[in-house]
């Protein structure tokens, strides 16, 4: 008999990798996506040299690396006086530093990338309109009563994911009190008192704003949080640009500026999960934010759902006993992810902080030597994807 595909529900980030993992290692997956196409929805992600790695082992990066854009250096600045506070520099040396480079890129074009290569490889078969709504064992029920049989069930369905609360109820995402807009705006309408090739981040007592370009220098991508008690599930609410400039209201002029410049924000409400103390039941593992969504602030969720597809192909690839492979898929992920979203939570205080903590956290960014901060991040960037 022919071997059982692996049967992802979800084909977001996660999904839509781990397919192409398991391509690589020869096995089968269906991939099932709710939405009528692959969601063209989100803004910036920030493609570190280990979500590159993931990128390059799975096979999508010659397809995603086109509309990626290279930024010369990362900004940080203080958003009332715009005085700069670091300086990073993210060409040759960086990427001799870390072995692979640091590039930005629309969300949309990270998935189209993925969705390119899975279509292109025999293996991986994918599904739209298709919403999985439980599971039982390694087969799954569709919302118009099919039901599938697989080698092994992988919930990449998000944040909210349905399979996470039904194998595991009482984990419904925490808000942490933060309203995250985001806008696209046409490269040529940037301020120009805005560094348009670099990665900048702003800091403000109560918000920060970060900005760079994508799809190929195109567009500009700006996104902007707030302290806010506002809670709402969806990724992409209206936003209103009165609250921003409102909670802006002490901005420098050229951040002030660039607040002002989209006609429109959208919005979704900062939210993750606890570290889990588990992620797979015998056939079933969770993946992507179905396992442990992160605050964005380490720019390391599409990361961290890249590195676990490599990892959980690998597993599978490996080894026939299906729930020995998703155990060890789990035992090698969960420590990593557990202190990424851990650092991704207090980096939201210190990046929001007022009066004196402001003023200490900005003498020490400006005293620090940039490599010596770049080292810090050493623990992310030096993933490497399975032999
Ligand atoms: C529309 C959208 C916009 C986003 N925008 C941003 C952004 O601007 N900035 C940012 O940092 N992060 C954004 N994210 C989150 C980011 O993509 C993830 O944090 C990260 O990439 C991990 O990806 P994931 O595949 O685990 O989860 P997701 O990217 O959330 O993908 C989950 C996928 O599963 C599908 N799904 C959910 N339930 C079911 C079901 N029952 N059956 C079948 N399919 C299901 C969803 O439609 C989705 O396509 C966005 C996510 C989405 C879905």
């Amino acid at each position: 008999m022919a071997q059982l595909p692996v049967l992802i529900a979800g084909g977001g980030i996660a999904g839509l990798a781990a397919s192409l993992g398991l391509a690589r290692k020869g096995l089968a997956a269906q991939v099932f996506e709710q939405s009528k196409e692959f969601s063209e929805v989100g803004a910036g992600l920030q493609m570190s040299p280990n979500a590159v790695r993931a990128l390059q082992w799975l096979g999508a990066w010659e397809a995603i690396e086109p509309n990626c854009v290279t930024p010369s250096e990362i900004h940080v600045r203080d958003g009332r006086t715009a005085a700069l506070l670091q300086r990073l520099r993210l060409g040759k040396p960086f990427e001799q530093s870390f072995g692979a480079p640091y590039r930005v890129a629309h969300r949309a074009d990270l998935l189209a990338g993925l969705v390119a290569a899975a279509r292109s490889s025999p293996l991986p078969q994918l599904n739209t309109g298709a919403s999985v709504v439980a599971t039982h064992g390694a087969a799954i029920e569709l919302s118009d009563g099919r039901r599938e049989l697989g080698m092994a069930v992988i919930a990449a369905d998000g944040i909210g994911s349905t399979l996470r609360q039904q194998a595991w109820p009482s984990t419904a995402p925490e808000f942490r009190g933060h309203a995250i807009y985001r806008a696209l705006i046409p490269l040529a309408a940037v301020p120009p008192a805005i560094a348009n090739d670099c990665v900048t981040l702003w800091l403000y007592p109560g918000g920060h704003v970060v900005h760079y370009a994508v799809s190929a220098w195109r567009q500009f991508n700006i996104v902007a949080a707030i302290d806010s008690p506002w809670t709402a599930d969806a990724w992409s609410e209206p936003g209103d640009p009165a609250e921003l400039k409102a909670a802006f209201a002490d901005a420098a002029l050229s951040l002030a500026e660039l607040i002002a410049a989209p006609p429109n924000w959208l919005r979704w409400a900062g939210a993750d999960l606890a570290p889990r103390a588990n992620w797979t039941r015998g056939p079933l593992a969770l993946a992507g934010d179905a396992a442990h969504a992160t605050l964005p602030y380490l720019a390391q969720g599409a990361a961290m759902a890249l590195e676990d597809a490599c990892i959980l192909a690998a597993s599978l690839g490996r080894d026939t006993d299906v729930a020995g492979a998703l155990a060890h898929y789990e035992h090698e992920r969960r420590p990593r992810t557990a202190r990424i979203q851990l650092a991704s939570r207090r980096l939201a205080g210190l990046y929001h902080a007022r009066g004196v903590t402001a003023l200490a956290r900005n003498a020490a960014l400006k005293l620090a030597p940039a490599d010596h901060l770049l080292r810090r991040y050493g623990w992310i960037y030096d993933w490497r994807p399975p032999e």
